[in-house]
């Protein structure tokens, strides 16, 4: 598996499949065509679906003309082609982008099928290995990776495999995390940390209405409020519900955030972690090595299943950030490494099944919402992993495996194309 890093991306929302993922790969295309003075880009599936409310044509430009912008030259034309019904066969997230130049605009100069496939993470398709591979982002292109493609860091490539490890030497998640990073990954993360802290404060001080034809009013700043005048256990739910609105709204106004592991589920793990940071008065270290065992089952997740909307649901996306969460709260609870998988077993168990039918194509209802949800309930999964010896039925790689097929057997109208369930309600 690689870095715990290609987990937690700083970025800007609403969506890290729709936005983050479409606008890399248009930066990266722009960067190798710079004589081009026309693009065509070519959405399809779910990327053509629920593109417009996600923004993706509005991020896919800006990334076509800031190399323009910098020079201070006139910027490429650039034509956005919508085919919700075609469905590539490798990915439903497929964007094919085609570079023209000058002198003959029929036939392109460049051509690049890539496919967006969560948490903002390209990969092409080899036909011939029926395979994915990875498009590394920056941090992995140290010099040495670039000739040999994306360099593994775990040679575990399941949790059941990474327990057995730590059964083995005695380490904790968090020290199995560090000798397999490096020294560099508290630092690292403490950047992530201070990211989400940062989308948690933009979200608590700003109110008003969020971008798109719903109107929604945000709520955090009205929770966080009401949550400091009360004094009963009620509380923490209240600023776990405040934080978690927060950072989604922030998502949804396409401000900066953290995917943990998406953009439209980033607002679970500072929510959790904020929390538990004031309520137990813990120190950022504490929540910097949450953080990272926290961005490990999210690791497990991605290489086993998905963290993919358009292709399992929202199960992938809410379901994964709830185990993550869940495991950095049992792991500051003082959980062993058993209750810890136990805590992220649950909190993805119980959301398995879940669809993913955003209203209008927005990633606000039934998004933010449930982001605020599932907080409180990676939270009641930590509860009740710690109550236990650690000794439980289904393992966390039995759910993956679980998530995986149902979301492949969940009918397409509830794999973000907003075309079933929620998404076709009309007001
Ligand atoms: S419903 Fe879930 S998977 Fe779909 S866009 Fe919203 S958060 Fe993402």
């Amino acid at each position: 598996m690689n870095s715990i890093l290609t987990i937690l991306r700083i970025g800007h929302g609403p969506s890290s499949s729709h936005t983050m993922g479409p606008g890399r790969a248009a930066a990266i295309f722009a960067r190798k065509n710079p004589a081009a003075n026309r693009f065509r880009i070519t959405l399809c599936g779910s990327l053509a679906a629920t593109g417009k409310g996600h923004l993706t044509d509005t991020v896919i430009i800006q990334s076509l003309e800031a190399p323009s912008l910098e020079k201070k030259v006139p910027p490429p034309h650039v034509e956005i082609i919508w085919q919700p019904d075609t469905a590539l066969t490798a990915h439903p997230n497929g964007l094919i982008l085609e570079a023209f130049d000058g002198k003959n605009s029929q036939a392109s100069t460049d051509s690049w099928t890539v496919f967006s496939v969560g948490g903002g993470e390209l990969a092409e398709w080899d036909a011939v290995q029926a395979c994915f591979v990875r498009i590394p982002f920056d941090f992995e292109l140290t010099k040495k990776s670039e000739e040999k493609g994306i360099t593994e860091i775990y040679a575990e490539r399941n949790m059941s495999q990474i327990l057995n490890k730590l059964t083995k030497t005695g380490l904790s998640f968090w020290e199995y995390i560090c000798e397999k990073e490096g020294n560099h990954i508290t630092a690292q993360l403490g950047k992530l940390w201070n990211a989400m802290q940062e989308s948690i404060q933009a979200g608590l001080v700003t109110e008003g209405v969020l971008p798109g034809e719903l109107k929604l009013t945000r709520k955090a700043a009205q929770y966080y409020a009401k949550g400091k005048i009360i004094t009963s256990a009620l509380r923490t739910s209240v600023f776990l519900f405040a934080y978690a609105l927060a950072v989604s709204e922030e998502n949804a106004s396409g401000g900066k955030v953290v995917t943990a592991p998406t953009c439209g589920s980033c607002g679970v793990l500072p929510s959790v972690l904020r929390a538990m940071k004031e309520r137990f008065r813990l120190s950022d270290e504490q929540i910097i090595s949450a953080l990272g065992v926290a961005a490990l089952f999210g690791l497990v997740a991605k290489t086993n299943g998905s963290i993919s909307g358009a292709e399992v649901g929202c199960q992938g996306e809410i379901g994964v950030s709830c185990a993550m969460a869940a495991a950095a709260a049992a792991k500051l609870m003082g959980g062993t490494p058993h209750q810890i998988e136990y805590a992220a077993e649950i909190g993805l168990e119980h959301h398995l099944g879940l669809t993913c039918d955003p209203v209008a194509g927005l990633v606000q209802i039934p998004c933010i919402e449930r982001n605020a949800l599932a907080a409180t309930k990676a939270v009641a999964a930590a509860q009740y992993a710690i109550l236990s010896d650690g000794s439980h039925f289904i393992k966390y790689d039995d759910i993956i495996s679980a998530m995986l097929q149902t979301g492949h057997d969940i009918n397409v109208r509830y794999r973000e194309t907003a075309q079933g369930g929620l998404a076709v309600i009309q007001r």
